[in-house]
């Protein structure tokens, strides 16, 4: 067992089984021991590979989208220039020098980065020199905001619920003898239709941050655009865990593996709505990347003798690799037009309006 697994495991036996979203928020966040506290986990030598990380393109691209909707908003400045989980500041990296062909663009941005992990906002004032660094969304200032959020939701604590007979019961994380297990809390009452069996995954935090920044686009303008792997609702249990660029049981190696689930894109959809933005329906990123011409810019990336561009395309749009799992979602102020690549969502729409084929 891994030391913050001792941890847990003495601090079930004091206090009883853990909520799941309390087990992997000590896993993700611990100030010792917690993954995203003590390392960077991004790349070939770590434990998983982003977007940003895998080309240039997508924060080039993204960063022209921002671009385009910051123009069509009649270039307002200042302006935030935010991030949520920025990682290893690659993505804001690339999208700053993708503005540079925007005249004014650069001196009106202002950068805020939304990271937890006191790691890797070492690692990102390095990258991207002086920048304001928050601990949440809602410390985001009363301004125009275009923002960025990729894989961010996905590392968000969720908790499931099982149904069976009696309601939803939900997962709980035990221990015996200091080794870590699932169980079962007794079934409660969930307004929630479902076949026994069936799993739900509920993301507390995720709604309270998509109205925050949906609240700041509405009342001062901006656009948010958040891309992560998932569905417009949840699709049962998707809790998992990656450790050296393998799939690993998300009880084994507390704090040395990452943890994550499936994004289910309808609450945060939901949450943008009800604070009067718009918002669109989840794209998938590989028609979203193409949309933006990715295939023209891997042709003058290859042209000018980058040998990956090819490959990288490939990987980032394929719908057998990034390109249909991942999905972007966007939020806009309802006057303004869509954010290029993306179209209004009219409504929360029912059951499987936009689902994986
Ligand atoms: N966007 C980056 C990194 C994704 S990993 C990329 O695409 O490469 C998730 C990021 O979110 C990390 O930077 C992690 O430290 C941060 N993070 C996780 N939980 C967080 C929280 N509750 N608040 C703020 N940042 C968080």
């Amino acid at each position: 067992m891994t030391p913050l697994g001792r941890l847990i495991a003495a601090r079930i036996a004091r206090e009883g089984p853990m909520r799941l979203d309390d087990y992997m928020q000590t896993c993700l966040l611990h100030p010792q021991h917690g993954y995203y506290a003590t390392r960077d986990p991004f790349g070939a030598a770590g434990d998983f590979t982003t977007a940003p990380e895998i080309s240039q393109m997508f924060g080039e691209l993204a960063g022209l989208a921002l671009a385009q909707a910051w123009m069509d908003q009649g270039s307002p400045a200042p302006f935030t220039l935010a991030e949520i989980g920025p990682g290893r500041g690659t993505l804001m990296a690339d999208m700053r020098r993708a503005m540079r062909v925007v005249p004014g663009m650069g001196d009106a941005a202002q950068v805020a980065l939304v990271e937890a992990s006191p790691h890797l906002r070492q690692v990102q004032t390095e990258k991207l020199g002086a920048v304001t660094h928050l601990d949440r969304a809602d410390d985001l200032p009363e301004a125009p905001l275009f923002l960025i959020a990729n894989e961010f939701f996905d590392a968000l604590p969720i908790r499931q619920f099982l149904r069976v007979e009696g309601g939803w019961a939900e997962r709980m994380v035990t221990q015996a003898d200091g080794v870590l297990s699932f169980a079962l809390a007794p079934p409660m009452p969930l307004p929630r239709q479902g076949a026994l069996g069936e799993v739900f995954e509920d993301r507390p935090a995720a709604p309270a941050v998509a109205a925050q920044v949906a609240r700041r686009i509405v009342a001062h303008g901006g656009v948010a655009i958040s891309i992560d792997y998932g569905t417009w609702e949840g699709r049962g249990d998707s809790l998992q865990a990656l450790r050296g660029h393998e799939y690993d049981n998300p009880l084994a190696h507390p704090g040395e593996a990452d943890l994550t689930s499936h994004v289910d894109f309808a609450p945060l959809a939901a949450a943008a709505l009800a604070e009067g933005a718009a918002v669109s329906a989840p794209v998938p990123q590989g028609d979203w990347l193409l949309s933006l011409g990715i295939a023209a810019r891997a042709e003058r990336l290859a042209a000018a003798g980058d040998a990956g561009a090819a490959a990288a395309l490939h990987r980032l749009t394929d719908p057998a690799a990034m390109g249909q799992l991942f999905k972007a979602m966007a939020i806009w102020p309802r006057q303004a037009p869509p954010p290029p690549g993306f179209a209004p969502l009219r409504d929360v729409a029912p059951r499987n309006h936009a689902h994986d084929a």
